[in-house]
């Protein structure tokens, strides 16, 4: 693979306030051109390490760069222009075309020469021409945020930042945005860091994932390793529904674990991680690496799949997600045997899940 060197490096990053520390040290290279989703829950430290990022906050300790500079001792305004995209910043009395000219007027960029320039990035955020005059007031939600992507645009900054710009807005609307940002990010070929406690969202837009848990990073990875393969159950679990099977519960009531598991399991300790759509059911004749035997408590219908939620003679629930056409009959209360093989789980390690 092409060695690209990053555009920005965070180190060691901390922040404090009073006795709470906010970011714990944490490390993080962007490459040019990369799209970056940062998720995480609420309180996590999102919001708090673009902050520092954009110059809104200083870190406590350790360094942020943008290629050679060192950019967290420089003042936001002398920064190497990286720019937050917030829709409520812009000025609703004033046209559109006035707010997208706004940076290039603060850089003294003539009229004409500016009037172009907008009428260049309508075009790319897809606006008809005839919105330059149309006032801010007048433009609807989905059209405000395209307008204020259009201006941070009109900055050119190194790398645009975004906190979390679509969780104000309708789920439609939402979602075509997604879609619009991610088509933007493509023809800009800039660097995009993006905030959200949304995974769906960052799924669908970005290269790579930074999973963010009590200021620090838990796994950073493409959306499909995160999924495959979480480093801990908080990283599974914030990836949607799953399983964990604790191996130190090992052959318990309800469960089988075939010999060519136990096998290739060795003293291997932790948990494995079964998503509900990996297992399948089992007839009387059929085996499976893993298999666990319980009662349907509970049936839900989605879309072209039904989910069950079981539970084994031991207590434990687990949920199970099989196509419509291969629903069980006999509906909760009906007993139902459903398994996975070993290359379908994944291993979460003791080690690692006690360290997060
Ligand atoms: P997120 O954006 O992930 O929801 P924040 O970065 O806003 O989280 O906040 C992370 C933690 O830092 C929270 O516990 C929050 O209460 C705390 N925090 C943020 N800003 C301040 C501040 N100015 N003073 C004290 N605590 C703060
Ligand atoms: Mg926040």
């Amino acid at each position: 693979m092409m060695q690209v060197s990053p555009i920005l490096r965070i180190n060691a990053l901390t922040k404090t306030f009073d006795t709470f520390t906010a970011l714990h040290g944490i490390d993080l290279n962007v490459s040019e051109g990369e799209f970056l989703a940062i998720v995480g829950p609420s309180g996590s430290g999102k919001t708090t390490l673009i902050r520092i990022l954009v110059g809104m906050d200083e870190p406590s300790d350790g360094a942020v760069w943008l290629r050679d500079t060192r950019i967290d001792v420089i003042p936001a305004n002398k920064r190497p222009t990286c720019m937050v995209f917030q829709s409520l910043a812009l000025f609703p009395h004033r046209t559109v075309g006035q707010n997208i000219e706004f940076p290039l007027k603060l850089r003294g960029v003539a009229r004409a020469d500016r009037k172009a320039r907008a009428l260049e990035l309508l075009d790319l955020l897809r606006l008809p021409q005839e919105y330059y005059d149309k006032r801010i007031q007048q433009c609807s939600g989905g059209e405000k945020q395209r307008v204020a992507l259009a201006r941070a645009l009109a900055y050119d900054p190194e790398i645009l930042f975004f906190d979390e710009p679509l969780s104000a807005l309708d789920y439609r609307l939402r979602k075509t945005l997604e879609k619009e940002l991610k088509d933007l990010h493509r023809r800009t070929g800039k660097t995009f860091i993006y905030i959200t406690h949304s995974l769906e969202e960052a799924m669908v837009m970005s290269d790579r994932i930074a999973i963010m848990k009590a200021g620090r990073f838990e796994q950073i990875a493409p959306a499909e390793e995160i999924y495959a393969r979480p480093v801990s159950k908080f990283v599974a679990e914030f990836m949607g529904e799953v399983n964990f099977f604790d191996l130190s519960a090992g052959d318990a009531a309800g469960v089988t674990i075939s010999p060519r598991a136990k096998t290739a399991l060795g003293a291997a300790k932790g948990a494995l991680t079964i998503r509900p759509e990996s297992l399948r059911t089992l007839g009387a004749q059929e085996t499976a690496d893993l298999s666990f035997e319980g009662v349907i408590v509970a049936e839900y219908l989605l879309g072209s799949r039904v989910q069950y939620r079981m539970e084994l003679a031991t207590g434990q629930e687990m949920i199970v997600e099989v196509l419509r056409e291969n629903a069980v009959s006999g509906g909760i209360g009906a007993r139902l045997i459903v398994g996975c093989d070993l290359k379908a789980a994944h291993l979460i390690e003791e080690a690692h899940d006690a360290a997060a």
